[in-house]
């Protein structure tokens, strides 16, 4: 017997719309000049990378700084791992100012950042944030004094820190005494357990030491970095209950192409949607001749899919299937998607707004006319046996209809035309400036 109701959805029922929930952090500021980059306490969820150039290279870190800025990270991380390397760092931040790029500069220090931030005071003045890995700052009576070092120049410059532990280089001091003692625990728990506990042992700890040493609350970024998705989402659920610092969110070698980018976007996705994480990086390694950019390009799209933030138009296309044959929507789509993309720099300030914009490029009548009429403007092509007519919806209304050999053209006519007449009017500030 069939126990369900005729009506399984009455009018009435309310369906709990999915929204992402808010995060509950103090705010950090990362500041190069007029730029600041807020973090956490409310602040859009930021972007950031890091460069894989030799830092000694001024002049290609500075250009690889420049890339990744303009594909749209707000703060960019460097290599300083040698005296030369720290040397470099005034000259890199001068090439960007020259260029005309504020995006904020983040050093990356393991083993020997208290001496190169001690020994390079232009070092440490042209930096806008430290990250200090507290599993490579020295060990045994070292370890306190050298981590003191390092914050007490944060402190002296007021510059932001991230306390950034990674599972791959804990304090392994920390962990062999939490192993210890559970060894001799009458029912010892699992390692995985011990793990967990001494990664968020050796953030949070070092934390209250860095604000104990002189740095405010709200300077300090945290971040717990592991390279397995549920590990990850374990460990950041358990951070975000105990601490209300900032939180730097990524999955750490996340690994190449297709599976560091599923990888990243799964555990991000997760936690992003329970309000966890206020700046992100995407760890990927990039495959030969891949850009650097491409880390960029998948942290945008995961807060753009979320409906986090908004940074380029979208493009609705469906994936094809047996009802259209011919690639001729595969190509216009992705003529629209890289023509958008390639034009946001400039649109960005000149059409405030378009960041939002939905085009919908589809394949046949089945869902494409449905499809179009939901975004601002979609196209619906003709699919196999179907008539060779491609109508075109505009804000929801079907506004005409395109045929003959041009249609790709024509429609990417029709889109320039709309843009520049529904957000053409005003001018944008700059998208990340004091927001
Ligand atoms: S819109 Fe048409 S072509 Fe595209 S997936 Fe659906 S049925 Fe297939």
């Amino acid at each position: 017997m069939n126990d369900l109701p005729q009506t399984p959805i009455a009018l009435d029922d309310f369906i709990e719309p999915a929204v992402p929930a808010p995060h509950r952090t103090r705010q950090a500021k990362v500041v190069w000049g007029s730029r600041v980059v807020t973090v956490g306490g409310g602040a859009p969820v930021r972007v950031q990378a890091m460069t894989n150039t030799d830092t000694v290279d001024a002049i290609g870190t500075a250009i690889q700084v420049k890339e990744l800025s303009v594909a749209g990270s707000e703060m960019v991380r460097i290599t300083v791992n040698t005296p030369e390397a720290a040397a470099a760092v005034p000259y890199i931040r001068d090439q960007l100012d020259r260029m005309g790029i504020d995006v904020p500069l983040i050093g990356d220090f393991h083993y020997n950042g208290h001496r190169l931030l001690s020994d390079h005071p232009a070092c440490a003045k042209a930096l806008s944030k430290y990250r200090i890995n507290p599993g490579n700052v020295g060990k045994g009576d070292k370890h306190d004094k050298q981590f003191a070092q390092m914050v007490e120049v944060a402190a002296k410059y007021d510059k932001a820190v991230r306390i950034g532990v990674n599972w791959g280089s804990l304090d392994q001091e920390l962990l062999t005494g939490m192993m210890d003692a559970n060894a001799k625990l009458a029912e010892p728990f699992e390692p995985q357990q011990i793990m967990y506990r001494a990664i968020l042992t050796s953030a949070i700890q070092s934390a209250r030491r860095a604000e104990a040493i002189g740095l405010r609350g709200d300077q300090i970024i945290l971040s717990c970095k592991m390279s397995g998705v549920q590990d990850l989402i374990s460990v950041y659920r358990a951070l975000a209950k105990r601490c209300d610092y900032a939180l730097h969110l990524g999955l750490t070698e996340a690994g190449m192409g297709t599976k560091g980018t599923v990888a990243s976007t799964a555990a991000l996705g997760v936690l992003l949607q329970e309000g966890i994480g206020d700046t992100i990086r995407v760890s990927l390694t990039p495959q030969p001749g891949e850009a650097r950019t491409q880390e960029v390009v998948v942290a945008l799209e995961i807060l753009q899919s979320l409906g986090l933030r908004s940074f380029n138009p979208s493009v609705t296309a469906c994936p094809g299937c047996g009802r259209t044959t011919s690639t001729t929507f595969q190509e216009l789509a992705k003529q629209i998607d890289d023509f958008l993309r390639a034009q946001m720099p400039v649109w960005k300030l000149r059409y405030p707004g378009v960041e939002k914009m939905k085009v919908a490029v589809m394949g046949c009548i089945v869902n494409g006319p449905g499809e179009s009429k939901h975004a601002d403007i979609g196209i619906s092509l003709p699919g196999t046996g179907e008539a060779p007519a491609a109508p075109v919806f505009i804000n929801g209304e079907k506004a005409l209809t395109l045929r003959g050999d041009n249609i790709a053209a024509e429609f990417h006519a029709l889109v320039e035309r709309y843009i520049d007449k529904r957000f053409g009017a005003t001018t944008a500030e700059h998208p990340t400036a004091h927001a």
